[in-house]
């Protein structure tokens, strides 16, 4: 990426962060006191906004499917979840300072953006063929023979393969001589002025108790996974559910990331989106490849183009995982994770059955035998799906008659304002006929009434809020009963009766056509 291209994708990221403000969709949180690094508050139109997502996500995973039901356990749980699931051993990050800058980054991310930066050279050798042979380019034949890009790939074959094993044996050592060999600069300081690299816990943890003797260690739930697992006998025992099925929830988790950084993409407190299928042992990279599948077609419904989302597989899976993959969005930033796949085992069941020393298991009547079975989890981000949705939606226009126009381009179904409702001016009985309308609109989509203003501004703000639809009512409304109603997209404007209405906007607004 040349510098001014990366200067533009930051530019327009500020652009993004500054109208989420503007528009009454993310605060800094409590910012009357300078704020707090890497906490957001949702304003008025972002909490409609990740509301509509996480029902729209609910849908897509308990409603329309009878094998999947939901629970919303506590933040809190008992502290042998932590150590049984290994968050309390094994949720580390490595990291590393530089001592000149005296920032904090984690090794594993200095190391996979220095790979991603090789992997760009191939881009770039690819566009420059692209460009010389036009149509008869053939870019797999490329790929294969171009002596630059098998250069790049046996390098990055290289630090990949070392890479891994460092993760693999947890050598620190090894971590740090892969930046320094990759000669890896500081950003802020331009340095390779390097600590050691050191693991760093990820969980926050508090106490319970008023009395400090009385106090116990607990901790605030690093993922929502663990409050499905433990509650599996519960679930099993009351929903009439056999295997496969699966467990829903939405939830808050924290990690006390290392970096906290590019907005809501990754902080300290986050929400996630989960659920766990429970399998038969020896089905699970069937079930794998199935809700592999059903997850991208969840992320193209969104409306994201096909060249926005690609797969990551992981290198080295977590310590609970037989195979991993990433849905990753094409943020301003580059490609990152949006959400993980991920293929358990029975990895966690087991870990808690055998703490506390409860039977964790399933009789399958077909097989007439016990077992404990299988996990594949689909965990996605709340706030990172809801900022892909702003990068993804947002745009600067320019039109016809020279004027520019900021257009928040979201799935109608997503949008915190549905229907805008303006009279064309503030008297001769509109803002009454207005009233009116929105009485029985309002109980089937999210209104939004404004008399203010010429017609034209009172359109600029609904196109930045994302509102698919406006509906204008004139005079000629208060003869024959119809008004005016305008298309975010295409700015296109048509008149329809009243009666009319809410048939038109239920079908523009329908959130099933990306699911069937
Ligand atoms: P990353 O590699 O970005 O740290 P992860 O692989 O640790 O993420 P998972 O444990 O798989 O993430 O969590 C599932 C999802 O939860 C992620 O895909 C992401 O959307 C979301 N998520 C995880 N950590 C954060 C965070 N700190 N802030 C916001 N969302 C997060």
């Amino acid at each position: 990426m040349s510098t001014n291209t990366s200067n533009n994708t930051q530019n327009v990221f500020q652009e993004i962060i500054s109208h989420c403000k503007e528009y009454g969709f993310i605060f800094p949180s409590s910012e009357i006191y300078d704020g707090l690094s890497a906490i957001y508050d949702y304003g008025p139109y972002g909490i409609e906004l990740k509301n509509n997502i996480q029902q729209y996500w609910w849908k897509a995973m308990v409603q329309l499917h009878e094998n999947i039901v939901g629970i919303d356990a506590a933040i809190f749980m008992h502290p042998n979840t932590w150590k049984a699931s290994g968050h309390v051993d094994a949720f580390n990050d490595p990291l590393i300072d530089n001592k000149d800058s005296k920032k904090r980054y984690r090794a594993d991310v200095l190391i996979e953006e220095a790979i991603q930066k090789q992997e760009a050279k191939i881009d770039k050798e690819v566009d420059k063929a692209q460009k010389k042979f036009g149509d008869t380019f053939d870019k797999e034949m490329f790929l294969k023979t171009n002596p630059n890009v098998l250069r790049v790939k046996e390098k990055i074959g290289g630090i990949e393969a070392r890479f891994k094993k460092a993760l693999e044996e947890n050598n620190l050592e090894e971590l740090k001589q892969i930046i320094v060999d990759l000669e890896i600069v500081c950003p802020i300081s331009g340095t390779r002025n390097w600590t050691e690299v050191r693991q760093f816990n990820l969980m926050f943890s508090t106490e319970v108790g008023s009395v400090a003797e009385d106090a116990s260690v607990i901790y605030l739930r690093p993922e929502t996974a663990q409050g499905i697992f433990v509650n599996f006998l519960n679930v099993l025992n009351t929903s009439r559910q056999r295997i496969p099925f699966g467990i829903a929830q939405v939830g808050k988790a924290f990690r006390n990331e290392i970096v906290a950084r590019q907005f809501i993409f990754r902080t300290r407190e986050f929400e996630q989106m989960e659920m766990q299928f429970f399998v038969r042992p020896g089905e699970e990279m069937k079930w794998y490849e199935y809700w592999k599948e059903a997850r991208m077609k969840w992320h193209r419904s969104l409306g994201f183009g096909a060249n926005k989302l690609k797969w990551h597989d992981h290198l080295k899976p977590a310590h609970y995982a037989n195979a991993a993959v990433d849905i990753e969005f094409e943020f301003p930033f580059g490609f990152k994770e949006m959400e993980g796949i991920h293929s358990r085992t029975d990895y966690d069941l087991t870990q808690h059955q055998n703490l506390s020393g409860k039977k964790l298991q399933y009789f399958d009547h077909e097989l007439d035998k016990s077992y404990v079975p299988y996990v594949i989890e689909t965990s996605v981000g709340l706030n990172r799906t809801f900022l892909a949705l702003i990068c993804n939606g947002y745009k600067i226009e320019k039109l016809e008659d020279g004027s520019e126009r900021t257009v928040l381009a979201l799935p109608p179904f997503l949008a915190p304002v549905q229907i805008a409702i303006f009279p064309l001016i503030k008297k001769d009985g509109l803002p009454e006929k207005s009233r009116e309308i929105m009485d029985v609109l309002k109980w089937d989509f999210k209104c939004f009434y404004e008399e203010k203003d010429t017609i034209g501004k009172r359109y600029r703000r609904m196109d930045a809020l994302g509102t698919p639809y406006c509906i204008t009512i004139d005079h000629q409304t208060l003869q024959d009963n119809t008004v005016t109603i305008r298309e975010r997209d295409s700015m296109k404007q048509e008149r329809i009766s009243i009666e009319k209405l809410k048939e038109v906007v239920n079908e523009k607004i329908d959130w099933r056509a990306g699911l069937r």
